[in-house]
Order: C-alpha cells, then structure tokens, then sequence
C-alpha cells in the first residue's frame, strides 16, 4: 500500500487501510483513462471545450442572491462582470488574479486540476513545492507520470497544466517557502495551501511540536504581516491577502478561510495541533480497547524488555511480523479483534494513508473559496470546514475564534511573570515550550542585544548571556522584543516582570 508516513497513530483504523486500498484501485484506473484520453495515437487530444468544462461565467455574471455581502462573513460587494467577450470567456478582473498555490502534492494537484477547470477565470498561476516526485506519490498526484519521477513536483504540476489547458499560465517554483520575501508574496490577489499536513503535522514524543508544522506557521506570518493599517488603526482591504488553508489526513480533511487580521489565523488554532494523541501508558499496559493498544504494547513494552539492547527496525520484516504476532496474542487474550500487519505497519510506522478523494474534496472547497474570495459572488466560508469521511460522510462548518492574544494576527504585548534569577537560557526555553511554541528565540531588551542567532558573530557575542540570570540582563517590567523564525519580519512583544522584586 501507499502512504504517507507519519506519527499520530491513533487516528487510524483499520477500515480505513482497507478501504484505502480499494479507493487506490479506483484511482489508478482512473488515472490510467486519464492517461489514455490524453493521448489519441500518440497525438495529443484537443483541449476541453468550453462546455466540457462549465461554465462559471454564467455565475459571475448574473446578480445573486446570495452575494457575499448577504453572509456572515461580508467582505465585498459582488459585481456582475460584463458579458462574455469575443472568446467565449467573461472578461473578469478575475483572469488579472495572480493565485499562488502552495504545495503540488496530493492536495496541489488537485487544486491546480479544479484552477485550470474553472472556466477560463483563473490563468496567472504560481505553484511553489520543494519536493520531487517519488513513485509512491503516482496513484494520487495524477499530473504526474512513472517518466517523472526524481523531477521537480512544481515544474512537472505546471508542464502538464499549462499543456492540457492551454489558457492557463503556470509558473513553478521549485524551493521553500521561506526562500521568497514579502514583495513577492505582495503580487497575489490569493494564496491558496495545499501543505501535505499529513507529513506536516508529524508529531513524535522527542518532538511534540512538528517542524514541518513550520512552513504553514511561516505563511501565516508572513500573509498576517502583509497587512497595512490606515491611520485609525483599520487594516487596509487591499493589502489584505486571503489565505486559503487546505489540509487532509486519511479519510478526514479542512478548509478554512483566513482573511489576516479579520479573521481568525493559523497561529490561533495552533492548540488544535497539540500531540493530544498519545494513548496514556497505562491504557496500553491495563486496559487495551482497541487493536492499536495491543500493537503500541507489543513495541513499547515488549520489544525492550525482549531485545534490551537492539532497537525496532520498523523497516524489517522480521522486526515487524515478531511485533505483529505478538500484538495478536494479547488482542487474543483480551478478545479484540482486527489486528493484522497492515495495521501493525501502519501503528508502528504512524502511517496515515492519502486518500485521493479526500483531497479532492478539500482542494474543490479551497478552491471555490478562492472565487467567492475574488468575486464575492457568493457568500465565504465562515471560517472553518471539516469533512470526515471515515464512516460515512460529515462535514461541519463553524466559526473558528480569533485568539484574544495571538502573536500573530493581535497587536498585543504579551506578558510573563518569571522570577528575577531565572537564566536567559530557561526563558527562551519556556517560549519554545509555552503556548508561543517558538523554535529559535532571538531576544533583544529596548537597550542592547541579549542573544541573538544570526549572524553567527553576533550569537558567539551573545552566547555568554544565556547562563545570566535576568535580573543581571534587564529590569522588571522591560520590554522584551522576541523574534523566531516562525514569525517572519515580525516580532513578539513580551514585558517581562520578576515575581520576587519590588519595583
Ligand atoms: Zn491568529
């Protein structure tokens, strides 16, 4: 089977491996008929025709209803466009919409897909991933081909779109995120991210904050801080990017729209991404439930008290079937059923499958918000979509509340009362655990640098503050200004005052 590894085992089933199994089957065949209807004879088909396609026009020119300023979340005033222009395609301000779609995965080939499919109205494309294409990514990422695999995701993504649908202009970009700056993120009327969360939310006990969380926290910051402010302290509408979060996990997906500093932002529903998903030890140990239970058992608590001295190699198979088997007697004992070696894999290996219609639910509603986002021809997303798929089908809209005091999308100070002989070192220690959840604090007082990363001089400088306790760095009640990485261009304001001195 293809999956994509990652920790966060407990929200697997084994229904859901099965039936991952079988959508793969559907998936490749499709992708096969896909494959086949491009090519007649070697030569390549004609593009769709308009019809083929749909025809949103009709959509956007025609008064609504339902126009976005009748919803929750009014932010625009819908304007029929003018009737269709010579080639067939309504001459919206919307084909003038740089759109930048984060992430050509699973997710991001989707997006492009339903991009291209829109009738004309979208052409002036940036895709970005830094990944290449491995094989397994082949029944699911259906732009891509056996031929490409070891190539750019981003270049082959765009190659195939910008081919199949010749009105549409797709530009890649191969490398991080954070290789861009503010102007260049500035030129896009939206941003669409089809981060493979799956792979980003990876979250093991030795790293309980995902560093592959990172690249959606660095967006985030980065879109938020795009925002200009009129004299009044108002956000100014046109510099506001909407930002268009996608995310699957197996059978369960999201969809959320984040209109920076209106809306709630990525950093305010960071605490969603807590590892709750651990199985406390003594539920494994004591009162195995379910399968998963007796396979952590078996290579937690069995496996080091057998082999003290070799660790699991969850790659081999002998490693693997000794687990399995043993799993299988405990479930045994206590009559539970459904542990196989497909679920010992997937528990052991935190394994949750990509399911290919999963993304392509979560891109079609990325991607219809991108349009209302741009037209306001409908009423947007307020704010946060699920869909759950694994028994049955659910989805569930609800407004997701802006954190009182995120670093983020807020303009707050933030506050800490530590005491006074608390070592610099222990305190950026304590923003990295904290709810701030940083990765590498840089702190300077409002006179002098206290420690800083960069350049590697001036972390060498800096270095001897770490040990030095506060009160030796700064006064109580000072304001701090904290910079991190996940933060880009911005900062954190924290006052830090010492418990244990009278002022
Ligand atoms: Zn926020």
């Amino acid at each position: 089977m293809t999956a994509s590894a990652s920790q966060g085992a407990s929200s697997i089933s084994s229904s859901s491996i099965k039936r991952d199994a079988s959508e793969m089957n559907n998936m490749v065949t499709m992708t096969t008929r896909l494959d086949a209807n491009a090519t007649v004879r070697g030569r390549r088909r004609p593009p769709l025709s308009r019809r083929q396609r749909g025809n949103l026009s009709t959509l956007l020119s025609r008064r609504s209803p339902f126009s976005n300023e009748t919803g929750s979340l009014a932010i625009g005033e819908f304007e029929p466009s003018a009737a269709p222009s010579v080639d067939g395609v309504a001459r919206s301000s919307l084909r003038d919409a740089r759109i930048l779609v984060v992430g050509a995965g699973g997710l991001g080939c989707e997006i492009l897909k339903d991009l291209a499919m829109c009738d004309g109205i979208f052409v002036d494309i940036v895709v970005m991933d830094l990944d290449t294409i491995d094989v397994t990514n082949l029944n699911r990422q259906f732009l891509f081909r056996s031929k490409d695999v070891g190539d750019s995701k981003a270049a082959v993504a765009a190659k195939f779109i910008n081919q199949r649908c010749p009105w549409m202009n797709v530009v890649p970009y191969h490398g991080k995120i954070q290789d861009k700056d503010a102007s260049f993120y500035r030129q896009f009327k939206v941003v669409i991210s089809g981060l493979d969360n799956v792979e980003a939310r990876s979250i093991t006990s030795e790293n309980p904050i995902p560093t592959l969380l990172l690249p959606n926290r660095w967006l985030n910051g980065m879109i938020n801080n795009l925002v200009e402010f009129d004299d009044d302290g108002d956000p100014l509408p046109e510099t506001i990017i909407p930002l268009i979060d996608g995310g699957t996990e197996g059978f369960s997906g999201q969809s959320r729209l984040i209109l920076p500093r209106i809306t709630s932002c990525f950093e305010c529903s960071l605490d969603a991404f807590a590892p709750s998903a651990a199985v406390p030890l003594c539920t494994i140990a004591e009162t195995p439930r379910i399968p998963e239970h007796c396979i952590a058992y078996a290579y937690v608590l069995q496996w080091p008290r057998e082999f003290p001295d070799r660790k699991l190699d969850a790659d081999s198979s002998g490693d693997m079937k000794w687990v399995y088997e043993r799993a299988l007697e405990r479930a045994e004992k206590f009559g539970i059923g459904g542990v196989t070696y497909m679920l010992t894999l997937g528990v052991v290996k935190n394994i949750i499958p990509a399911v290919a219609s999963t993304n392509a639910i979560v891109s079609a509603v990325c991607v219809n918000e991108a349009m209302k986002a741009l037209s306001f021809c409908s009423q947007s997303l307020n704010t946060y979509m699920m869909y759950m798929g694994s028994e049955g089908i659910y989805s569930h809209t609800f407004v997701y509340e802006q954190k009182q005091n995120c670093p983020v999308c807020t303009t707050t100070t933030h506050h800490m009362s530590v005491s006074s002989i608390m070592t610099l070192n222990s305190l950026l220690q304590q923003l990295c655990d904290g709810e701030f959840r940083l990765k590498a604090p840089s702190v300077t007082s409002s006179m002098k640098t206290l420690y800083m990363r960069k350049p590697v001089a001036l972390e060498k400088v800096t270095r001897v503050n770490l040990d030095k306790p506060l009160k030796d760095l700064m006064t109580s009640g000072e304001e701090l200004v904290v910079t991190d990485p996940v933060f880009p261009d911005t900062s954190l304001r924290l006052v830090v005052k010492f418990t244990d001195v009278d002022e």
